[in-house]
């Protein structure tokens, strides 16, 4: 597409918060600056966009912020922009300061809003993949994903710790209510006993004889990791069933929740965000719109924002066989 030109961006967080965001906001910030642009932050997402939460950029709102944890711009869920209505007000907003182009960092529902409003408003924008949940086409990483598997990993060591005393079966939910790669990746990295994800089925029965033979093989402790998502229930469910199964176990349940979003932000994410901030500021400058940067084998590549929530990215075989040989 023929590049418009570009005079002011607006950048905004929307939906579940990740690690990274902050780091991402600044890449994009400090990119606009270094091409002469004005630069505005959008508060607390599509929603500060329709109530007017809109307020100029100098370069002392992203001082010390990458290594933050959250977003500083806020993020938020809004019903009103999912109205034609609401995103009416949005874009009246936008013409009132003039913003003439947006970054949108968020998950697949943000990118969807954003594709949508692309094809009301043709404003030129351009989304960055912001979610722990690792679930977007188009990018093998996404901001936050490692910094909460990280922070997954070390809350499973300390479980280990107590579980390793007593003998104890420990059923540690984690975050991902589509998408097990959190749970796969602690699954890993933290030698679980088991690891039960949204897109795999695994019968009770199966996971029973998996604990009766690391009993014979006398593992001094098991824990196994269950997505929230999980297709037989969550951690408590789970280990309710398996208490009836297995009532010599002393069974105790961790749900990790909202910890696995806080934090700073691992090197990988610091990194994978200021890539990206700067590519897409560069990318509206190129005329590429409607359209989410991610890093596919190192690389920052462009994907059509369409393909990019469509395209349900599925946890790799591989990880799963992994982790099948590794707990056995
Ligand atoms: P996470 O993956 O962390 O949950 P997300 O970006 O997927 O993040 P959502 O709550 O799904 O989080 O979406 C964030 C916001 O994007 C919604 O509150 C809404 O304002 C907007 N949005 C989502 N889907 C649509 C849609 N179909 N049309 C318009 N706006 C949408």
């Amino acid at each position: 597409m023929e590049p418009k030109t570009i005079k002011r961006i607006g950048v905004l967080t929307s939906g579940g918060d990740a690690p990274g965001m902050n780091a991402a906001i600044r890449a994009v910030v400090r990119a606009g600056f270094y091409y002469n642009l004005e630069m505005y932050g959008i508060y607390r997402g599509y929603e500060g966009m329709i109530q007017d939460d809109i307020k100029k950029l100098e370069s002392k709102n992203i001082a010390h912020v990458l290594e933050r944890g959250g977003t500083f711009l806020k993020s938020a869920r809004s019903s009103e922009f999912r109205t034609p209505e609401g995103r009416k007000k949005a874009y009246d907003n936008l013409v009132k300061h003039g913003i003439d182009a947006l970054v949108i960092i968020g998950g697949d529902g943000s990118l969807t809003g954003a594709h949508l409003f692309y094809n009301e408003y043709g404003i030129p924008s351009i989304g960055l993949p912001g979610t722990i949940d690792n679930d977007l086409a188009g990018t093998d990483l996404t901001i936050g994903f490692d910094t909460a598997c990280n922070t997954a990993i070390e809350a499973i060591d300390k479980i280990r710790d107590t579980a390793t005393s007593h003998d104890r079966l420990f059923f540690v939910e984690v975050m991902g209510r589509d998408a097990g790669f959190i749970a796969i990746n602690a699954g890993i990295g933290s030698a679980a006993a088991a690891t039960l994800i949204p897109e795999k089925k695994m019968p009770i029965e199966r996971l029973v004889e998996r604990l009766k033979a690391r009993t014979k093989a006398m593992k001094s402790s098991n824990i196994v990791i269950v997505a929230e998502g999980g297709k037989s229930g969550g951690a408590v469910e789970i280990a309710a069933k398996i208490k009836k199964e297995l009532p010599y176990y002393d069974i105790k349940v961790t749900i990790l929740g909202h910890l696995q979003r806080g934090g700073a932000p691992s090197s990988l994410d610091r990194v994978l965000a200021s890539k990206l901030g700067v590519f897409a500021v560069e990318g509206l400058m190129q005329g590429k719109y409607d359209v989410m940067a991610g890093i596919i084998n190192n690389k920052v590549v462009f994907t059509p924002i369409a393909k990019a929530i469509v395209g349900h990215k599925e946890v790799d075989e591989d990880d799963f066989r992994i982790a099948k040989i590794l707990s056995t």
